[in-house]
């Protein structure tokens, strides 16, 4: 059987706020079995909580805020990225205020976070959603589908009519149960446009934005001193965040997830969509016994790639 996990240890991190640019501290703490996973805002008069569900995301232009009509926190989704990536079912997100920090602008912080608190099993078998008939939402010409497969397959496809973006760079697909979410997404980083960057700053966001923790590309090029960390980087964080809206659902998905020109407003309208029809999804648990995709989810719920090891993190 393959177990719930949460993390050994409390550990908290301070960052910046990507758009408020305010200081916040970060602490992720240990949950119980079956708990899920629940943002807890801390700087408010009264302690503010949620759990993990599709419609606790209430906006999506610049990145996902979650919350309820007493208090919202910003930027879940490279986080929500991460735990998910790093097998965690049940876990206590606080937060001390409106946003989470973005730390370098990707997932990579957080996955040495929860490594350094450790990861371990918990009594209660895992609960994934399988995805047991295809799903689809559209918007123009953009699309994000759920079909039904042995594993967990996202496949992304971004198209900015734009010369820093490449044909050949612009689709990636990652079969998570094979490939290393360390190694091939964890460190792509958030992006956006100098013309966009300046707009928001006027309106008062993306005040802690900065070279250090997103690229930004000019008219022309990335104007980042070093360049991208991927050739193909943009469509990576993509995936990247895919991972974190998909991850609202608050149990991993067994599925491929397909996805052309999608962002955090399409994902989690497919999210909502999937919740709002039980025909096309079940709750399964995974036998190691009699079950080969088991094996395969085991070992990447257990991380035990060369690259999860805490010396390739820590080289990074
Ligand atoms: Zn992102």
């Amino acid at each position: 059987m393959i177990f719930q996990k949460t993390i050994r240890n409390e550990i908290s991190e301070v960052g910046v706020g990507l758009h408020s640019g305010e200081k916040v501290k970060l602490t992720l703490k240990p949950g119980a079995e079956g708990q899920g996973i629940i943002f807890k805002k801390t700087n408010q008069k009264k302690e503010s909580q949620v759990k993990v569900n599709p419609t606790i995301v209430l906006d999506t232009r610049l990145c996902s805020t979650i919350g309820n009509k007493d208090f919202q926190i910003a930027t879940v989704e490279h986080l929500m990225s991460a735990l998910c990536a790093s097998g965690i079912d049940n876990i206590t997100i606080e937060v001390s205020g409106s946003e989470i920090p973005i730390m370098d602008g990707s997932a990579i912080t957080f996955i040495h976070l929860i490594k350094s608190a450790g990861i371990v099993d918990q009594q209660a078998p895992k609960e994934f959603i399988r995805i047991k008939k295809t799903i689809e939402v559209r918007q123009e010409d953009k699309f994000a589908i759920f079909e039904p497969h042995q594993g967990f397959v996202i496949d992304f496809t971004i198209d900015f009519p734009h010369p820093v973006f490449k044909t050949e760079d612009s689709h990636v697909n990652i079969d998570f149960f094979q490939d290393s979410y360390v190694q091939d997404i964890s460190r792509a980083r958030t992006f956006g446009f100098m013309q966009e960057v300046e707009a928001l700053r006027s309106n008062g966001l993306a005040r802690g934005g900065s070279l250090d923790n997103a690229i930004v590309v000019d008219e022309y090029k990335v104007i980042n001193k070093d360049g991208l960390r991927y050739k193909d980087e943009f469509v990576r964080h993509k995936i990247l965040d895919a991972m974190g809206d998909l991850f609202m659902l608050g149990k991993p998905l067994l599925g491929k997830f397909t996805a052309f020109k999608s962002g955090h407003e399409l994902n989690n309208k497919l999210i909502r969509k999937l919740a709002e029809n039980p025909d096309t999804w079940e709750v399964a648990t995974l036998d190691l016994e009699n079950d080969d995709t088991a094996h395969l989810a085991k070992q990447y719920q257990d991380s035990k790639s060369e690259y999860d090891s805490p010396d390739y993190i820590t080289k990074l």
